[in-house]
């Protein structure tokens, strides 16, 4: 295995986080907080990964995430808000009335507004034949997240934490492990039947999932579904890129460290067991644990031999395969192309059949709706995406790229003037990203943005936790339980840390 080391390791730690994901960092900041030695080296110049930021022309872009969970005041599911609470640091929030506004083929108009009720009744009334079966449907997801809401979130992999939430929430907890194997689409059938508001709650789920509802575990759609009406939708002043930000002060005021521009290369292996990592620049780090906050094929593909994979990674990439990466528009508009009363996050799809194409369903957030200082005066950002995959723009010259690129973004910006008529006119700047843009800066193999059942699963049985067959060895983020969206590799970091710290007797 990897581990020839000619450099000598030059500091000791009890943890070492690859990478300054959401995951790696709540992971970090919590083993900070219970006193671990802790170092997290991140490959690119600033924290966040996919929940980062970057700066043109007096544009504030988000790179990827954009629509907040997480944040609220009350329950146990708040993670992001507990992440920086742990380490003595607090950013301000901007509460987003409705969650999405949907524009779906045959003209299906709807908003997910933040009250509960005022949703529900402006889905019945577009399909009043199934009122009955909506309100159900709904209320089931919200029997999932009180079970989730009422206890505290850590490592479904350390039996006395176990215990001691069986005893003290047993009805919750036999709740959770009725749902735990089940998917969306089986209880969804179980109280609806009419074939368009299927495919609603297809696209309901696809938006986050990016699977349909069949594929998509109820354990996530529990938490997304009622969440964004008990905690809402919250989006950070100053961008997403300051969650991260918050939480690396956070980190070092407890004395951890973090490097940027520290690229990982191996995990170095002694005995069959991970114990330290080598950068690009041939530096060498130690420590008592190793988490890896890259993609499980990151990390058991590039970070460690491919041809040596553990016989339990190779059976979960039987079951799970890497989602398509995105084509990712950042535009910066003149403000009065968007109406009054526009709203932040977007879904726009023309025909069902394509929700789950190439460049078929088109997403759009415009923070600045709620943030207005992320771009100039009399000015907006429109981040839209679309899923795509790798094998669209490899093999191309710089040329082809460059061209394709263009024509790519030209026809995206072309379909979103169907729900921003004047886009075109508008626009002051453009910067498009590809798959291999996502690989690139992310660092995430074919730029994907998580794993997805090859076929449909139960529920999140097949999801793994943070340990790995190698000892030392522990994966964090959106390819470990319970998924992708930073409240859920949030969720992940707090089940990490928690597990480490309980192996180190901290
Ligand atoms: C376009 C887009 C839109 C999204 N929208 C939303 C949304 O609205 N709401 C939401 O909740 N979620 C959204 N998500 C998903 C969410 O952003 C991710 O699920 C989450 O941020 C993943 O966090 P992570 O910690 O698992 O990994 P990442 O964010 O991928 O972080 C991993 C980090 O590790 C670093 N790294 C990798 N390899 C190495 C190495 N070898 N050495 C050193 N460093 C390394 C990377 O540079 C990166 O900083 C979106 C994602 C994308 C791409």
């Amino acid at each position: 295995m990897t581990g020839k080391s000619t450099a000598i390791a030059t500091q000791d730690y009890d943890v070492i986080i690859i990478g300054s994901g959401m995951g790696g960092l709540v992971t970090a900041t919590q083993l900070a907080a219970k006193g671990a030695k802790v170092l997290v080296l991140e490959k690119y110049l600033i924290p966040g990964g996919s929940a980062g930021y970057f700066e043109r022309e007096g544009y504030h872009f988000d790179v990827g995430a954009s629509m907040i969970f997480g944040f609220g005041k009350e329950g146990t599911t708040n993670l992001l808000t507990r992440a920086l609470d742990a380490v003595n640091v607090s950013l301000e929030t901007i509460p987003d009335p409705v969650q999405i506004h949907y524009h779906l083929p045959n003209n299906l108009e709807l908003k997910v507004h933040k009250n509960y009720d005022k949703f529900i009744d402006e889905l019945t009334a577009k399909f009043p034949h199934e009122k009955k079966g909506i309100r159900r449907f709904y209320d089931e997801c919200w029997k999932v997240f009180n079970c989730l809401n009422a206890m505290e979130l850590l490592s479904l992999e350390e039996p006395r934490y176990l215990m001691r939430v069986f005893f003290q929430h047993p009805f919750a907890c036999l709740g959770l492990v009725k749902y735990l194997p089940q998917n969306v689409g089986d209880i969804a059938r179980r109280y609806i039947s009419d074939p368009e508001l299927l495919n609603f709650i297809d696209m309901e789920c696809y938006c986050w999932s990016v699977v349909p509802a069949d594929k998509t575990p109820m354990i996530n759609a529990g938490m997304v579904f009622s969440d964004r009406h008990y905690g809402g939708i919250n989006y950070p002043k100053g961008g997403v890129g300051t969650i991260a930000e918050k939480l690396v002060e956070g980190l070092e005021k407890l004395g951890g460290e973090i490097q940027y521009k520290a690229r990982v290369t191996n995990i170095l292996m002694e005995t069959g067991k991970a114990v330290g990592v080598r950068l690009a620049n041939g530096k060498e780090y130690r420590a008592k644990r190793i988490v890896s906050n890259a993609t499980r094929w990151d990390t058991f593909e590039k970070l460690l031999p491919k041809n040596e994979m553990p016989t339990k990674e190779e059976k979960w990439q039987q079951r799970y395969e890497k989602s398509p990466s995105f084509l990712s528009l950042h535009l910066g508009v003149k403000s009065d192309i968007l109406p009054i009363g526009t709203e932040c996050h977007h879904i726009l799809l023309e025909q069902w059949e394509a929700m789950e194409d190439e460049q078929g369903t088109i997403f759009v957030s415009i923070p600045t709706l709620l943030d207005p200082s992320l771009a100039p005066e009399d000015h907006h950002i429109i981040h839209t995406f679309t899923p795509s995959y790798m094998k669209e723009w490899e093999g191309l010259s710089s040329q082809a790229y460059h061209h394709k690129k263009e024509a790519a973004a030209s026809h995206l910006v072309e379909r979103l003037e169907k729900i921003f008529p004047g886009l075109i006119e508008g626009l002051d700047y453009q910067e498009v990203g590809t798959p291999r843009t996502h690989r690139r800066f992310l660092g995430r193999d074919q730029g994907t943005y998580g794993p997805i059942p090859r076929r449909k699963l139960p529920g999140l049985l097949g999801m793994p936790f943070n340990r790995t067959v190698i000892p030392g060895l522990y994966c964090v983020g959106d390819s470990t339980f319970p998924g992708q969206g930073l409240n859920a590799v949030a969720f992940s970091g707090f089940a990490c840390s928690h597990r480490i710290a309980v192996d180190l007797g901290l």
